[in-house]
């Protein structure tokens, strides 16, 4: 990584020249997680709050994890502030006025046969073995597990999730999440891909992970040249907007593609981050020029004190037609509402009705969901 330094334009370069820290130090991902942005006081030094975000910090504390890496934090407010980051990251006074919103949307908790493993789908879980993220976004729809303390790669909790992989021989596929899974070290992050490899059924091991975006420095050559030991692996990562893709995060994603990784990428529809065409067509278009896919589109969940970030349906329908023949076909993701019956494609065909302001729309086994106050 230290590569960045020679690069007058990396946020590592910036950074250290004006924040006057050790580039050693900046470039270490555990000094970058030790140093997260926490107190009112840490984010006053970056960013010119306003009075809900200064009110947030203050209310907020107990209602979601705050914390953002000094990475992010710099590049957020670089050249006067970038707010559709700064809105990813910042809590405020909005994250109270939320009546619809809900604690599990994807009823998560229900279909967990174990603690932390999903199985909605037959073939595929999801391992939830993370609780540290590099940055806390406002919208998160696993804020639910921040009450619970110590599941950060909890030691009975990932023996038992590999107990019932490896009971149930029709799971081929297991994405590792969290949290980020990619904040441990290189040994624990090995030890439970080999221990996933042991299991003869289980032949795509993925993980979702948002360190490219906010903390790259954890994308070494190392850790990359590890993964790619045990093939295949697969990696999603979660841009969502232009301004997040720096020659530090091209290089972390160069890492983990040359060790033959394919990237995909998972971006949330969010209002003032990237509900307009142009953002969103640059956003796919840069993702490409660095090898990542963009594969999915979600649309924002119900999830409590997320009402202001939301966009209606309506609007996602007409951004994802619109970049329809004007940039390449690879380059546009699916849209995508995910319910507790699994993920529904968000396009004219599955959408059964408009009821009011909810939208009926059939999920893949044919049943009706109901998606409430979405439309507009
Ligand atoms: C999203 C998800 C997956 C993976 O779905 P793909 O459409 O294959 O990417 C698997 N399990 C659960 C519980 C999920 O939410
Ligand atoms: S990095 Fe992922 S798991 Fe962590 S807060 Fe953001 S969306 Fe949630």
């Amino acid at each position: 990584m230290e590569e960045l330094l020679k690069i007058n334009h990396s946020v590592a370069w910036q950074a250290t020249q004006k924040l006057h820290i050790d580039p050693d130090m900046f470039l270490s991902w555990t000094w970058q997680m030790n140093h997260q942005i926490r107190s009112l006081e840490q984010a006053e030094s970056f960013f010119g709050l306003n009075d809900q975000e200064r009110q947030g910090f203050i209310q907020n504390k107990d209602i979601f994890e705050i914390g953002i890496t000094p990475y992010y934090a710099f590049l957020s407010a670089r050249n006067g502030g970038h707010l559709a980051m700064q809105k990813q990251v910042l809590p405020s006074t909005k994250e109270f006025i939320d009546p619809d919103g809900l604690e599990d949307p994807l009823h998560e908790k229900n279909q967990s046969p174990v603690k932390e493993v999903v199985h909605i789908y037959p073939d595929r879980v999801a391992f939830c073995v993370a609780q540290l993220c590099p940055v806390y976004c406002r919208y998160c729809f696993r804020k639910r597990r921040d009450k619970e303390h110590g599941l950060h790669f909890h030691r009975h909790v990932i023996k038992q999730g590999l107990e019932y992989i490896a009971s149930q021989t029709s799971i081929s596929d297991v994405l590792i999440t969290g949290g980020d899974p990619f904040l441990a070290s290189d040994e624990a992050i090995e030890s439970l891909i080999s221990a996933l490899r042991d299991i003869s059924h289980v032949k795509i091991i993925r993980f979702g992970t948002r360190t490219p975006v906010a903390l790259p420095y954890r994308l070494t050559k190392k850790f990359t040249q590890m993964l790619k030991r045990y093939h295949p692996i697969w990696v999603n990562t979660h841009f969502n907007c232009q301004e997040e893709i720096t020659p530090d995060a091209a290089l972390a994603l160069a890492n983990l593609s040359d060790a033959g990784i394919p990237l995909g990428n998972q971006s949330v529809l969010l209002r003032g981050v990237n509900d307009s065409w142009d953002k969103l067509a640059s956003l796919c278009r840069q993702l490409t020029y660095h090898r990542v896919r963009p594969y999915y589109m979600f649309h924002a969940n119900l999830v409590q004190g997320t009402q202001h970030l939301r966009v209606p349906i309506k609007t996602g329908l007409e951004l994802i037609r619109n970049l329809r023949g004007k940039i390449s076909g690879f380059a546009i993701p699916s849209y995508i509402l995910d319910t507790p019956s699994g993920k529904i494609p968000l396009n004219e065909r599955n959408i059964l009705d408009i009821d009011g302001n909810d939208v009926l729309l059939e999920s893949n086994h044919g049943e009706i969901w109901r998606e409430k106050n979405a439309w507009i």
